[in-house]
């Protein structure tokens, strides 16, 4: 007899306090040249101030309830059926228990809001305008930046390692869910006018604030020290009575919770394969003699997974992202799915009207998997490979696997990158000799920072070679990518970024193609580095690594903001120097920004 049991599912997000927001931190200010101001009634000077103006900047740590699950990891105690006569009396002598202790560590990951950032930048600009300012202050002040720096790297540094224990219940399948807990950097700009107000020969002090702006710069995400939430879902079989005849499913029971639908969290797998009722949507679990499986080998990149349905109802199958597909041959790599698989599989049973559902000819539905090779010194599968499929067991190389790809063109041959540095800490060199086309430096470069994002721990020992300051020396990378990698190196060895900034430097003289985009990327996160060394390799970038005919389109690219950077420094000899870049270029936007900088004081003394 057949029959398909549903199970219920219930998702449990864990209560958390709510949280108190600190104070404003004072964090420096930016004070301006002494000016005059006449007030004037109609042509007559009434008095006139005289004055300064302060750009004050704080800043506030906002701690908010925002969860975010980065890895799951599940116990399936899984039902061999047929043992008692409802789910309430089964204990686990009818289940195979998942009895391993499992691990993940979970990083802090800090995320700038760059595009709020630039807003804010902006908004002091055209406050300052308003105010009648010659323009407005170049940056925030340099503790802001180094205060916003540590807090990021301090919070990159965290880790915690999280265990997720079997579980006593019966026929059930439990998923818990790890991440981290955001708090916020807020930052506040304040426009003082701090001086006297002179009339008829009296003082009267003035200190007022004419203007503020405020905005959130940067979300930490520290790790959370206990699950983020967890989904029970139970799949009991102990109700099924013998096979062969066939009979109409039930409707769903669902003795547990919600329903679990698509989309929800991983239910119970089938040889590796969430099924659900196509008519209906809902989740249910096939006993194994109802469903027939096989997967081959195709190619590097893809396997072939047929199916037949022998169960009275037409089901959704779904293969998870990350589920591992073991080849039968211990030499052959092992695969993994790098994007869901969902495949409709028409029942193998029709209806008839006098004798209700028959068999009808099996027939089987095939469908191609996208996979990625996990082991880069196994031998590749080949159409000959079997292979058997089960669920994702790495919660880390899932995260990695749900990183955006950064180009879609070439998302292959990324997430195939990543797996091999994250496997076996494969170098471009070694991916190469394996992979055609291949990968660029860019990609490369692209394929790390996925890592770094799913909370891999790129600074242990064992990526030393992957993390090559030389991936710098060409372009393609995305400007993220880029961003971080330069800010990594500047960290972990900035002597490595000195020596490929040198190169990028004499790229031009040595005549080698010059990517301006590139470049501007690189001199504007070394310039908010907090390194002295990493600082001057910004300014220096400004200075040498642009030809004159290009430096138009290099300002356009990024340079403007860079020279911005540059002129906000707190080293007067670098700003010198940037003084000078911003002349010989002669633009507008330079122009301003100079004569705001000497507004603002940065060139004194
Ligand atoms: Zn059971
Ligand atoms: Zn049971
Ligand atoms: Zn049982």
């Amino acid at each position: 007899m057949m029959r398909l049991h549903f199970f219920g599912v219930c998702i449990v997000i864990l209560g958390v306090s709510l949280t108190q927001a600190q104070d404003w931190d004072a964090r420096g200010q930016i004070q301006s040249r002494d000016t005059q101001i006449e007030r004037r009634n109609g042509n007559v000077i009434e008095g006139t101030e005289l004055v300064h103006y302060e750009y004050r900047v704080f800043t506030k740590l906002v701690p908010t309830d925002d969860l975010k699950s980065k890895y799951h990891i599940s116990h399936d105690n899984v039902c061999q059926g047929k043992k008692h006569k409802a789910h309430e009396e089964c204990d686990l002598s009818c289940d195979k228990k998942d009895t391993k202790v499992k691990k993940v560590t979970v990083r802090g990951q800090a995320e700038s809001l760059s595009g709020a950032m630039r807003q804010m930048e902006q908004e002091s600009a055209k406050l300052a305008r308003k105010l009648g300012m010659p323009g407005g202050p170049n940056n925030w002040s340099s503790e802001t930046s180094s205060y916003i720096h540590q807090m990021k790297r301090d919070c990159e540094s965290k880790s915690i390692e999280l265990t997720s224990l079997p579980h006593e219940n019966p026929c059930t399948l439990v998923t818990e869910y790890f991440g981290c807990k955001k708090t916020e950097i807020h930052v506040k700009g304040e426009f003082w006018k701090v001086g006297v107000y002179r009339s008829h020969g009296v003082n009267t002090p003035i200190n007022e604030k004419i203007a503020e702006h405020e905005g959130t710069v940067v979300n930490l995400w520290y790790p959370f020290d206990k699950a983020v939430g967890s989904a029970t879902t139970v799949t009991c079989r102990c109700k099924e009575r013998p096979k062969d005849k066939p009979t109409v499913s039930d409707k769903p029971v669902l003795s547990l919770g919600s329903t679990l639908k698509k989309g929800d969290p991983p239910g119970p797998t089938l040889g590796g394969l969430e099924f659900y009722v196509e008519e209906s949507g809902l989740g249910c679990l096939p006993s194994p003699e109802q469903i027939l499986m096989q997967c081959s080998g195709q190619s590097l990149t893809k396997c072939e997974l047929s199916i037949t349905n022998k169960t009275s109802d037409d089901l959704i199958c779904r293969l998870p992202l990350g589920a591992e597909i073991v080849p039968e041959d211990s030499g052959t790599q092992v695969m993994t799915c790098t994007e869901p698989l969902e495949l409709i599989c028409k029942s193998s049973w029709s209806w008839d009207i006098v004798a209700g559902f028959l068999p009808s000819t099996p027939s089987f539905e095939t469908a191609t998997i996208r996979v990625a090779c996990t082991e880069l010194h196994k031998k590749e599968p080949s159409a000959k490979t079997k292979f058997t499929i089960v669920p994702p067991q790495d919660p880390l190389l899932v995260a990695i696997l749900e990183q955006p790809a950064q180009s879609s063109f070439f998302a292959n041959a990324i997430v195939q990158g990543r797996v091999w540095i994250y496997r076996d800490q494969a170098s471009l060199a070694e991916i190469n000799k394996r992979m055609v086309p291949g990968l660029t430096e860019g990609m490369y470069l692209n394929a790390l920072l996925g890592l770094n994002q799913a909370g891999v721990d790129l600074s242990d020992r064992k990526f030393a070679k992957c993390v090559d300051a030389n991936l710098l020396k060409s372009s393609g990378s995305s400007e993220e990518a880029t961003a971080w990698f330069v800010a990594y190196l500047a960290e972990q060895s900035p002597n490595d970024l000195l020596a490929v900034g040198k190169y990028l430097v004499q790229s031009f003289a040595v005549k080698e193609a010059v990517d301006v985009r590139h470049l501007a990327h690189v001199a504007d996160v070394c310039l908010r580095s907090v390194d002295p060394n990493v600082l001057n390799l910004g300014v220096s970038l400004l200075e040498k690594a642009i030809p004159a005919e290009l430096a138009p389109e290099f300002q356009k690219s990024g340079g403007i903001n860079a020279l911005r950077l540059a002129l906000a420094l707190n080293d007067k000899e670098l700003v010198k120097r940037a003084f000078a870049v911003g002349k010989s270029w002669e633009s507008p936007e330079a122009k301003e920004l100079l004569n705001n900088a000497e507004f603002f004081g940065a060139a004194q003394g």
